[in-house]
C-alpha cells in the first residue's frame, strides 16, 4: 500500500514505513493513496465471514503487497484474540456496539494490538525500538498491554498528571519490564506536543528507533475499520440502509476509521461526531472557523482534546470522496447533561459510562423511528467507576483485568513538560 503525507504530498511511503515512522515530514499524517471499494457482491460475501477472516480480507485489500494473506491472518488472530464486538439493544431503535471486552477494557485494544503485532512481525530482530506515545487515558493502557514483554521494544508513555482516573493509572502504570510511564505536569495537549517535538529531533530518531503508537498511526485506524463491518454483519438486513452511527470523539481516529469503512462501500446512512465540552469540531462545522480553545477537563477525559489529530484525515477523505462535510452531524454534551444521560440510560436498564453516554445523547436527538441507531461503547463502565457509581448510586463489580491490578504500586516517573528533560530521559535513563 502506498500512502502519502498530507502536509507534503510528494512524500510517499509503504505501509511498513508508515507504521514505523508514525508521522511524515513536517509532522504530516499519512493517508492511503488508493482507497479500495467493494462492490455489493464482495460486501455480501464479506458479511458472511467470521470476524477474523473478514478482518483479514479487509486489511489485505490495503496491505496485500507487503504481507501474504496467511501471515496477515496469523497476526490478525493474535491481535484480536479477545471477545469480539457485540451489539446490545438499549431502546427500540438504538443499540450499543460494545467494543470494550479486550484486555484493557476499551476499543483501543483493537488498534494497539494490531499495531504491536505488525511491528513485531516486521521488526529487525537485532535492533531496538522505542514506542513513545501520549495518552489521555485509554491509549496508554492499550499500548502498554499490547507491547508488554515484547523483545527489544521499549515503551514510554506520557500522560497528564492527575487528569486520568486512578483505575486507568493502575491498568498501565503498574506493569514495569519494558513499559515506562511518565506523569507530566500539564494537559494531554502538552504531552502530545512533547511527542511531536521528539519526533522532530534527529538525534532521538537516529539513536533510539523512535516510533509512535498514537491514533495518528495508520495501522490503528485500519484495524478499527474491521469492527464497523462486524457491526454491520450483526445488524438485521432490513436495517442495512438505515444505520446511523454515533461516535464519542477525542482525536477523531474512531470516526476516521468509520468513514473509511463507508468509503469501502459499507452503506452507513450517516455518522455523528459527538464531543464533550472540548467542542472544536462541532463549532467548526457550525461556523466554519477552526478555533481550538484551551483544553477543559471533563468526566469523559479520554475525549479531553481540543486539537484533534486526525481531523486532517477526515477532511481529506471528504474531499477525496466528494462528500459534503455538512452531512457530518456533530454536537457537544456538557458534563451535567452527560450525568443526566447516564441516569436516563440506567433507568431503561443499561449501565454506561460518560463517553458512550455522550454519543447516545446526540444520537437520540438526531434519528428518526425508521433508523437503526448505533452508538459506540468505547470503554467498560468500571474504567470510570467513581463517576458511574456516584451518578447512579450503585456499586459496580470490577472485571478481573482491573481487579487484579488494583493493589499494585504506581511506578510512574514524574516530569515537567520540558522537552530537553524528556530527551535526556530517552537517551540515558532507560
Ligand atoms: C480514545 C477514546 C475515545 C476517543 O476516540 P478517538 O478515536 O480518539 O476519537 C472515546 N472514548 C474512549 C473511552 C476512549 O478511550
Amino acid at each position: 500500500m502506498k500512502l502519502y503525507n498530507l502536509k507534503e504530498k510528494k512524500e510517499e511511503v509503504s505501509f511498513l514505513d508508515a507504521i514505523q515512522y508514525g508521522l511524515g515530514k513536517k509532522q504530516g499524517l499519512f493517508f492511503p493513496k488508493y482507497l479500495p471499494k467493494f462492490n455489493s457482491q464482495v460486501l455480501h460475501d464479506l458479511i458472511k465471514m467470521d470476524f477474523i477472516t473478514r478482518s483479514t480480507h479487509i486489511l489485505s485489500h490495503f496491505i496485500s503487497d507487503e504481507i501474504s494473506f496467511t501471515n496477515l491472518k496469523k497476526q490478525v488472530k493474535l491481535a484480536f484474540n479477545f471477545k469480539k464486538p457485540t451489539i446490545i439493544p438499549v431502546t427500540n431503535n438504538i443499540s450499543c456496539l460494545e467494543l470494550f471486552h479486550g484486555p484493557t477494557l476499551a476499543f483501543k485494544d483493537f488498534g494497539a494490538r494490531f499495531m504491536a503485532q505488525m511491528l513485531s512481525y516486521w521488526k529487525n530482530k537485532n535492533s531496538t525500538m522505542t514506542i513513545l506515545t501520549a495518552t489521555s487515558g485509554d491509549t496508554g493502557a492499550a499500548v502498554a498491554h499490547a507491547f508488554y514483554c515484547m523483545n527489544n521494544i521499549r515503551v514510554v508513555i506520557l500522560y497528564p498528571k492527575g487528569r486520568i482516573s486512578s483505575l486507568q493509572e493502575k491498568l498501565f502504570c503498574t506493569l514495569g519490564k519494558n513499559i515506562h510511564t511518565i506523569a507530566i505536569d500539564g494537559s494531554f495537549d502538552d504531552c502530545q506536543c512533547l511527542v511531536k517535538q521528539s519526533f522532530n529531533d534527529k538525534q532521538l530518531k537516529k539513536n533510539i528507533g523512535l516510533n509512535s503508537a498514537n491514533s495518528i498511526n495508520i495501522s490503528r485506524l485500519l484495524a478499527q475499520i474491521c469492527y464497523y463491518f462486524e457491526a454491520f454483519a450483526l445488524i438485521p438486513e432490513k436495517y442495512h440502509n438505515k444505520i446511523v452511527i454515533s461516535i464519542p470523539c477525542g482525536n477523531f481516529g474512531n470516526l476516521t476509521a468509520g468513514l473509511i469503512a463507508k468509503s469501502l462501500g459499507l452503506p452507513i446512512q450517516s455518522f455523528i461526531a459527538a464531543t464533550n465540552s472540548n467542542d472544536t469540531v462541532p463549532r467548526f462545522l457550525k461556523k466554519g472557523i477552526w478555533d481550538p480553545k484551551k483544553t477543559i477537563s471533563t468526566i469523559s477525559n479520554a475525549m479531553d482534546i481540543s486539537q484533534p489529530n486526525n481531523w486532517p484525515r477526515v477532511e481529506e477523505l471528504f474531499k477525496r470522496k466528494k462528500w459534503n462535510i455538512s452531512n457530518l452531524i456533530s454536537d457537544s454534551v456538557s458534563d451535567k447533561k452527560t450525568i443526566k444521560t447516564l441516569k436516563e440510560l440506567y433507568k431503561i436498564g443499561y449501565i454506561s459510562e460518560p463517553h458512550a453516554a455522550i454519543a447516545y445523547r446526540i444520537l437520540k436527538k438526531n434519528i428518526t423511528k425508521e433508523n437503526f441507531g448505533l452508538f459506540l461503547g468505547t470503554a467498560h463502565p468500571s474504567k470510570f467507576q467513581d463517576t458511574v457509581e456516584k451518578a447512579l448510586n450503585i456499586k459496580l463489580s470490577l472485571p478481573e483485568s482491573l481487579q487484579s491490578r488494583i493493589n499494585l504500586k504506581n511506578i510512574s516517573y514524574h516530569m515537567k513538560p520540558n522537552f530537553l528533560k524528556l530527551k535526556n530521559f530517552l537517551l540515558t535513563q532507560i
